[in-house]
């Protein structure tokens, strides 16, 4: 029979550290990777057949639950009429219909493969529209993997304390300026300094790739202020928040529109989709309107078109947001109680049905204050975890996600999980 460890083995023969992201090697975790069959529901299965509940979602995108019925027929109808045909179809223009009606700032959308081909397009097309080089980003803040975006990154990069990358050139890095997150005296001061340089400034509106960090009040209100009176574009990467808060961006709730929006995971339904979108007049200097180049053989792809459209249609007729951020809201308050019993201190970031359980007194508010977690003891607690069935995120810097499909039961088992995980600890 297969087994994790020997596939985990033969893998690193020919995948560069046996997988293919960084972040699933469980380095962080001192452990070695589940080799996962198949997944349902609120549940995934190893190859040895052994069941989990699963809080991982894939990284965010599987907020109706894995292999739901109706997103698994759209893809195989699909599929019989062909997989790809680097041609216009109807469920692009039903996809760019359901989410710039999603989202009112985004007048018009272009459909990419990723997240990272999302926030990398956007900053192209910033820096296009704007004509000018430099870019803002903020610690922690993770935007995929492009050059000028892998700076002070979060993540992979975070998890493996790495500051930013060998290979992006000097000269790149430099247009990045990197600021904390959270801090809008630190914003001023750089657009008091660069600000006719300065493109667009780009952030996770709740950040998520250093842990689940929401912004402090007026932090994002102070970002839009700034950057429309200095003629620079403010980008939020939605993609993990996008409809996974609402059926919309965070910036519904914020009620804050920024000039262009990435989106990516939920939007695919479970395959390889990105977006970015936002007010007409700068969509419209994309190519082959306009002179900003941007393409992609298999952009608007049928399946993931299918699966995406099948999940935002889901999403929109029958999500019930309301108690999805109850219901992990229950599961956190319960686990910080059984926390709090044993004396560990830890700190429970939520926003919604996404959260960080911080291993430290005083809850993180930058990526600074998110590194003062107990990354070790976050690394035990992980492992005890899955030895009770149940798979979180397996670094301290990552959001864990519930879904529609995580019932009432799946929760009451994680937290007696959780209260056996903690008598080892
Ligand atoms: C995951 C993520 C990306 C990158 O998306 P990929 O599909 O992995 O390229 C970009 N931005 C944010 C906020 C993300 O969470």
């Amino acid at each position: 029979m297969k087994n994790s460890r020997s596939l985990f083995e033969k893998a690193k023969r020919y995948i560069p550290g046996g997988v293919n992201s960084p972040v699933r090697a469980f380095g962080a975790v001192d452990s070695t990777p589940l080799f996962i069959s198949r997944a349902s529901g609120s549940r995934i299965y190893d190859v040895e057949g052994r069941e989990y509940i699963d809080y991982v979602s894939s990284w965010g995108p599987m907020i109706l639950g894995h292999s739901h019925p109706d997103v698994i027929r759209a893809i195989k109808e699909a599929a019989e009429r062909g997989t790809s045909y680097g041609a216009p179809t109807d469920a692009e223009v039903e996809m760019a219909e359901l989410i710039t009606g999603a989202i009112p700032s985004i007048e018009m959308v272009r459909m990419v493969n990723s997240g990272t081909e999302a926030a990398m397009s956007a900053i192209r097309l910033a820096r296009g529209y704007t004509n000018r080089e430099k870019i803002i980003k903020f610690e922690g803040c993770y935007h995929g993997h492009a050059d000028s975006l892998l700076v002070k990154a979060g993540s992979g990069v975070a998890t493996l304390g790495i500051p930013g990358s060998p290979g992006i050139p000097k000269g790149l890095a430099e247009l990045t300026i990197t600021l904390p997150f959270n801090n809008i005296e630190a914003v001023k001061s750089a657009v008091d300094m660069y600000g006719g340089d300065i493109a667009c400034v780009i952030i996770e509106p709740v950040a998520g790739n250093m842990g689940v960090i929401h912004p402090l009040p007026a932090f994002l209100e102070g970002l839009r202020e700034i950057s429309e009176s200095h003629g620079i574009l403010l980008i939020f990467d939605e993609v993990i928040t996008g409809f996974r808060l609402t059926y919309g961006g965070f910036q519904k709730i914020a009620g804050i529109e920024p000039d262009l929006t990435c989106l990516g995971k939920i939007i695919g339904g479970g395959l390889p989709v990105g977006a970015f979108g936002g007010r007409r007049d700068i969509m419209e200097k994309l190519a082959p309107g306009g002179p900003v180049y941007q393409a992609g053989t298999l952009s608007g792809n049928p399946l993931a078109m299918a699966a995406g459209v099948a999940t935002l249609k889901i999403l929109k007729e029958n999500a019930d947001y309301e108690d999805l951020d109850w219901k992990t809201n229950r599961l956190c308050r319960e686990m910080k109680k059984l926390f709090e019993d044993k004396n560990i201190p830890v700190c429970i970031n939520r926003v919604g049905s996404m959260f960080t359980i911080f291993f430290t007194q005083i809850g993180p508010f930058d990526f600074n204050t998110a590194g003062k977690s107990d990354t070790k003891l976050f690394g035990r607690y992980f492992r005890e975890m899955l030895a009770n069935r149940i798979n979180i995120a397996p670094s301290q810097f990552e959001a864990s996600f519930l879904s529609f499909a995580h019932t009432d039961e799946d929760i009451e088992k994680t937290l007696n999980a959780c209260a056996k995980a903690l008598e080892n600890m």
